[in-house]
């Protein structure tokens, strides 16, 4: 793994460059909207990715409207600066990590909902609203955006279309390109285009529209999202189970994949999340348990009940050491409010690097016996929480905070775990991107075929390389 990979200059060192672009940047956008006090500089030069490499950024500009961006892009295009889009900054491959000596654009500013229409059931919104907000505003006309990344509370809508961002419930509804009907962008060209269309269908021409969900800002920035909405889904009907490894959960999993059951949800939790939880919110968690399994069921009434006891068969078939159908929705909420916390909870022990691979249901098993396994022979402390039901895993590698060498064990633990995945017929990243921490894995994964393919496109789309250069793919 590259973690040391320099972000090389692209241009003239930030103090140089910094002071004639920012006075040409603050020529065209609002009073304030230039950043270049080092420290709020530094704040912004990197998301939540340890120890993926950053530079430092020549200036931030917080973007108010497109036109802003406009200007960012193509006053950086005269200078030969690279721009770095970034949303909340909550990204975990270092996607919106600061290219040396570029100009950092947030769109956090552009948060505002700009259309709800309940007819044709979709929502335009500016890419800096919270995924949250966006779920919030929506539920006031019974509707329903899925994609529910556990970042919801924080991260933009901007950042989970760059991202093609997943979460919890997209083992039944779909990731976040399942619901991008069209989007506003700036091109590396200084042009803004509108891709995609607000129709239920349309095949007019390629799909460019889908190019840029998940090219994490490496082929445009986007300014403007219309989304696909649903109407809001019954309450849900929680299970838990409880498991004495992570491999009689992988069993479980795979039973209820089997079983053709398809829930809203199916989280994988082990110990060292609920005890990382327990120890920073005293939630009063199970430690009876080396894994929880919680699935969730959304089909109204008898159906959806019906259904739960049949993952609660599922799970004891797969030698579950308890399982049930919770009649109590406070404590399912509790433990589902767990599984969120479990990434912030572990932050806390020491830094964490995220792994994010997706493998077919039936290794899921395996995929996390071998995880086990690199735990053992590396000698590094790895917690798992996992949208199990996707098969999309996140082994979470903690650290002692500056202890070099557990930091070495851990990033060779990290490389095994993706050619396990990809050996297992797996990906190496399910929802995160590849932003700077998997570019050696998609190596691995492409051809060199299709890499060529994704450097023309991003020849075609962004001839000067000036968008997010070195994220990707070098
Ligand atoms: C606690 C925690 C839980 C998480 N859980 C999940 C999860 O369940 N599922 C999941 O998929 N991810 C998850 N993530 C990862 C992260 O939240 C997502 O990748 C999210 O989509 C990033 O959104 P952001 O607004 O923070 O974007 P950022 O981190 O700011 O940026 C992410 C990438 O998008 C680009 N970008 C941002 N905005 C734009 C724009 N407007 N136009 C073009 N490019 C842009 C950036 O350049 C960068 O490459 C989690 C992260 C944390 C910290």
């Amino acid at each position: 793994m590259t973690m040391t990979a320099p972000l090389a200059p692209t241009t003239t060192s930030p103090d140089v460059a910094g002071s004639a672009l920012a006075d040409e940047l603050a020529a065209g956008l609002p009073a304030g909207a230039v950043l270049t006090d080092p420290d709020v500089v530094a704040s912004m030069s990197r998301d939540q990715a340890a120890w993926a490499p950053h530079g430092r950024p020549a200036a931030v500009v917080r973007a108010t409207c497109t036109a802003d961006v406009v200007h960012v892009v193509r006053t950086c295009l005269r200078h030969g600066v690279p721009v770095v889009a970034r949303g909340a900054g909550t990204g975990l491959s270092g996607g919106a990590n600061a290219v040396e000596g570029c100009v950092v654009v947030s769109l956090e500013r552009m948060d505002r909902v700009l259309e709800i229409n309940p007819l044709e059931q979709l929502a335009v919104v500016q890419p800096g609203v919270v995924n949250d907000d966006l779920r919030a505003a929506v539920a006031e006309h019974d509707l329903w955006y899925p994609p529910d990344p556990a970042s919801s509370p924080w991260s933009t809508i901007g950042g989970n279309v760059a991202t093609n961002a997943g979460g919890l419930c997209c083992v039944k509804y779909g990731v976040t390109r399942d619901y991008v009907l069209q989007l506003e962008v700036v091109t590396g060209r200084g042009e803004v285009v509108r891709l995609g269309r607000r129709t239920a269908k349309g095949v007019a021409g390629y799909d460019l529209m889908g190019l840029v969900v998940g090219s994490e800002g490496t082929l445009g920035i986007v300014t403007e999202v219309t989304v696909r909405l649903r109407p809001l889904p019954a309450p849900a009907v929680t299970v838990a189970g409880f498991f004495s490894s992570v491999v009689a959960a992988g069993a479980a999993v795979r039973a209820v994949g089997e079983a053709g059951l398809v829930p809203s949800a199916l989280e994988l939790v082990d110990r060292h999340c609920l005890r990382a939880v327990d120890e920073w919110k005293n939630m009063g968690l199970s430690t009876e348990a080396e894994v929880v399994l919680l699935g969730r069921f959304d089909e109204p009434g008898e159906l959806g009940e019906g259904l739960a006891e049949q993952m609660v068969a599922c799970f004891r078939a797969a030698g579950a050491t308890w399982a049930e159908r919770s009649t109590d929705e406070a404590e399912a909420e509790a433990l589902f409010a767990a599984r969120r916390l479990a990434y912030p909870a572990l932050e806390r022990l020491g830094p964490v690097l995220t792994e994010d691979v997706c493998v077919p249901k039936e290794q899921v098993p395996e995929m996390l016996a071998r995880i086990e396994r690199t735990a053992v022979r590396r000698g590094v402390v790895i917690a798992n929480i996992a949208h199990a039901g996707d098969g999309n895993l996140h082994p979470l590698l903690v650290t002692p905070p500056g202890d070099v060498e557990a930091r070495a064990r851990a990033e060779a633990a990290f490389d095994d775990i993706i050619a396990d995945a990809l050996a297992l017929g797996g990906t190496v990243t399910g929802e995160h991107g590849v932003g700077l921490l998997k570019r050696d894995g998609l190596t691995a994964e492409l051809s060199a075929e299709v890499l060529a393919m994704h450097r023309a496109v991003k020849a075609a789309l962004d001839p000067a390389h000036l968008l997010n250069p070195g994220k990707v793919f070098s």
